[in-house]
């Protein structure tokens, strides 16, 4: 069964603000959403039909799961290839373990990549001390050594700037498996959305530009302030990840542009991305909507955007800024239902539109 109709279930393997957006996007469409999480008051299960809260390696729960939904998608990458093939034994699975197995691994991932004639940041795989001695000794400083798996905003990465510092980083990032990549002097750090549909239909939004602060996401500007080559170039270079990774889902692919015009992919999450976050007011159809068309095997929706946005996170404390957000009414205020605002936490987003052919401003 390759389509899943509006009525049936949706199962989302994660329970944060993603999968809380996905089963929004999925009840606007008319389907149940099952979500399999850790918390029973998480952003995804305030808002979804059931709950399951167990860990991916309950086989009993898993098994229960995936016999009353219709199909399996996720909000998130780092989940244990074992638990995909326990669940596509009983449900189709979308995006699949392929799809999975690249991105949840920088090594794998940059290697494929590489493999697609796809430019990323030149790169070393370490597995020890050795390895990132003679990483540096063709790589060069400065270079930032990262943790193969589980690495995210930041975390489990340290950068080098010179070659005294490597005994510590190897230290630092926990003597475990890594990669070692070129420090890329980008201009700016842009993203491309791209869906792909069950029968390699492709859809994607306009790239964006992302601005971090303390590794976090802080700003997306859309559309971003590139010239259209660059433009072109971009959405082209994530069209053949898409279709060479076999997706049948949603991708985000997230890329630097350096000062020559040289676009490099740093890296893919099969799933929404927070740069999309402003398509749920400038598209036709947001990145959740997209998701959940994939997974359910619908054609896709239009990618085009109606306007252009600014979209800023709101980080921990950032939310205690709710009612003067509230008292602006050209901003559209998104809030996740998490309790506890923790320093670093994505507790929610503002969006603010403007017409096209304006530039986005903070
Ligand atoms: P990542 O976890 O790989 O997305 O990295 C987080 C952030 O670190 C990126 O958004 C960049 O701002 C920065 N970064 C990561 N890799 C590199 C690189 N090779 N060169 C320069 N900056 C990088």
């Amino acid at each position: 069964m390759t389509m899943i109709a509006p009525g049936q279930t949706i199962g989302i393997l994660g329970d944060g603000q993603l999968g809380r957006m996905m089963a929004l996007a999925a009840a606007e469409l008319g389907y149940k959403t099952h979500v399999f999480g850790q918390d029973p008051n998480s952003p995804a299960a305030q808002v979804s039909t059931a709950v399951t809260i167990a860990q991916y390696t309950d086989e009993d729960a898993l098994r229960k799961f995936a016999s009353s939904v219709d199909v399996v998608t996720l909000e998130f990458e780092n989940i244990p290839t074992a638990t995909l093939d326990f669940l596509e034994a009983i449900v189709p699975v979308r995006p699949g373990k392929k799809v999975l197995e690249i991105t949840q691994d920088r090594h794998l991932e940059k290697s494929f990549l590489n493999s697609l004639g796809v430019p990323t940041a030149p790169f070393a795989n370490v597995e020890s001390l050795e390895d990132l001695r003679a990483g540096i000794a063709r790589i060069g400083t400065p270079a930032i050594l990262k943790t193969r798996r589980f690495g995210y905003d930041g975390k489990g990465q340290v950068k080098i700037n010179a070659a005294t510092e490597i005994d510590e980083a190897w230290e630092e990032i926990g003597e475990q498996p890594a990669i070692l990549e070129g420090f890329v002097p980008f201009e700016l750090e842009i993203s491309v959305i791209v869906a792909r549909g069950i029968n390699g239909d492709i859809q994607s939004y306009i790239p964006v530009e992302n601005k971090h602060k303390n590794h976090i996401l802080d700003i997306t500007l859309a559309p971003a302030d590139i010239l259209i080559s660059i433009s072109e170039h971009a959405v082209k270079l994530a069209h053949k990840i898409a279709d060479q990774i076999d997706l049948v889902g949603l991708m985000a692919v997230e890329m630097f542009v350096t000062r020559d015009d040289d676009v490099l992919v740093n890296e893919l999450a099969p799933r929404p991305h927070n740069s999309g976050h402003w398509t749920i007011e400038g598209c036709t159809a947001s990145q959740f909507k997209q998701s959940i068309r994939a997974a359910a095997g619908l054609p896709l929706a239009s990618a085009e955007r109606h306007s252009n946005a600014v979209m800023r996170n709101l980080i921990g404390d950032d939310i205690n800024h709710w009612n003067d957000i509230l008292c602006h009414p050209e901003m559209s205020l998104h809030l996740y239902g998490k309790a506890e605002a923790r320093e670093g936490r994505k507790m929610g987003h503002v969006t603010r539109l403007f017409p096209l052919g304006t530039a986005p401003k903070v």
